[in-house]
């Protein structure tokens, strides 16, 4: 009965995020969820599935931590908000900034607080342009972006996002933003050249791109892109938002490709969704740019840039990452998780090209595992419908003729939840396989 109340009130009166309306207002949601307990959450209807994606690639310490809810609660209790602007500031903000700057790589020392990732993203973009302002260079204003790169949703990250039904979804874009494809450093040589590089302030990268179908980067490819912004006197920003704090099997993507960033965009695992709170990091040169040159105010800044108790709850979650092993988990289970992958695919006709990277993985559908061609209509969708249906949350990725499932589950994944992830994810494929003409 309540199920009922709430789908009706919700199909009513909430647009949903990133949803098809149509199936909305045709099936109302499928799960209302009520509760979370580590790698699982549970639904109204008394199902219980486990978080293959660990909800949208945050909740990376898994769902209800009650050392969180006392974390917040205390903090809530002495300083729920003031504010950073100006002369205000406050020992969460200031212990977080210490605390990022000391795990951060390479020389990223200073950081900027928003409440997420496309926050952050907008926030490079500027404090970027702004950087070349200072430098006594202004026209320096293009970012370029990659072809299946997903920045978020604001308008300068939806501006940046190569995946086009996205931008796509809106009638205007921001002005000064370009694209390249995705793996090549010889288009983004040839990219800067095109638009002059006395015009082209930065280049953004997902270390792993992961909404945009899970593709990691050729061998060396990170290493080419540093060289070739070095070159043109480019800032190179990582977008870290789903890879950093253990997720990939170090504290961050990057650290895979030995490569050190001018600025990076955080969000996500910063907190494990436990409170909203993202930032972007500026290298020492650049802090000391703004430091040496700027005359007037800092004018960018978010009401909740910095909140204490946002502040105080990312700073408990990085202590349980590392006291709980978690970055090391990442990577052992990333290994088992990419094991039963392959050995998904290699029973199944229909699953192909397992990759993973720590705990990000992907697992694709092809009608032809020699030539990759794709089924015309593409089979993960079904596949994720399926799982739900036994227990397993998990993504599908179909932008740009992929048929590919996605998976990031929490870094606390135990053996034994991970078997139980690849016995329903087989069931799945199979039972996916069987309604397949041969
Ligand atoms: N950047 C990347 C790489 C992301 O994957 C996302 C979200 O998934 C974002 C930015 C946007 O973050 P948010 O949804 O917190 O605005």
């Amino acid at each position: 009965v309540l199920y009922r109340e709430l789908s009706e009130l919700d199909k009513k009166h909430f647009l949903h995020p990133t949803t098809s309306i149509k199936q909305q207002q045709e099936n109302g949601p499928d799960f209302i969820f009520t509760h979370g307990k580590g790698v699982r959450l549970f639904d109204l209807k008394g199902r219980s599935a486990i978080d293959g994606l660990s909800s949208l690639w945050n909740v990376n310490i898994g769902h209800g931590r009650e050392e969180m809810a006392r974390t917040a609660y205390e903090q809530m209790k002495t300083l729920a908000y003031s504010s950073c602007f100006a002369t205000y500031s406050h020992e969460p903000a200031i212990r977080l900034a210490a605390k990022l700057a000391d795990i951060a790589p390479g020389n990223l020392s200073a950081v900027f607080f928003t409440s997420g990732g496309s926050e952050s993203n907008d926030t490079a973009y500027k404090l970027a342009r702004h950087y070349w302002i200072l430098k006594g260079e202004p026209e320096r204003k293009k970012i370029i972006s990659r072809t299946k790169s997903y920045h978020g949703v604001a308008l300068g990250a939806t501006s940046a996002t190569g995946l086009k039904p996205f931008r796509d979804f809106t009638g205007s874009l921001a002005p000064d933003f370009c694209y390249v494809d995705h793996f090549s450093p010889a288009d983004l040589r040839n990219k800067i050249e095109e638009e002059g590089p006395e015009t082209v302030a930065a280049f953004i990268a997902e270390p792993v791109q992961g909404a945009g179908g899970l593709h990691l980067g050729p061998e060396g490819y990170f290493k080419e892109i540093r060289s070739i912004c070095d070159e043109y006197g480019i800032l190179l920003i990582t977008d870290e938002v789903i890879t950093a704090f253990g997720r990939t099997g170090s504290y961050f993507g990057i650290d895979h490709y030995s490569v050190e960033p001018d600025m990076m965009c955080f969000a996500k695992g910063i907190t494990s969704g436990y409170a909203q709170l993202g930032g972007v990091m500026l290298t020492e040169e650049l802090h000391r740019v703004f430091i040496d040159r700027s005359e007037g105010t800092l004018l960018h800044g978010y009401t909740y840039s910095g909140h204490p108790m946002a502040c105080t709850v990312a700073l408990k979650n990085l202590e349980i990452v590392e006291s709980e092993g978690l970055i090391e988990n990442a990577r052992k289970m990333g290994e088992e998780m990419l094991k039963g992958f392959r050995s998904i695919e290699a029973e199944s006709g229909i699953a192909a090209n397992a990759r993973a990277l720590g705990l990000m993985g992907a697992l694709e559908f092809v009608k032809n595992k020699e030539t990759n061609e794709r089924f015309q209509s593409p089979l993960a969708p079904k596949v994720v419908a399926e799982a739900a249906k036994r227990g397993l949350i998990c993504r599908s990725v179909v932008f740009d003729q992929q048929d590919t499932l996605v998976f990031a589950p929490p870094l606390i994944m135990s053996r034994e939840e991970m078997s139980e992830l690849h016995s329903i994810l087989e069931d799945a494929v199979k039972a996916v396989e069987k309604t397949i003409a041969p």
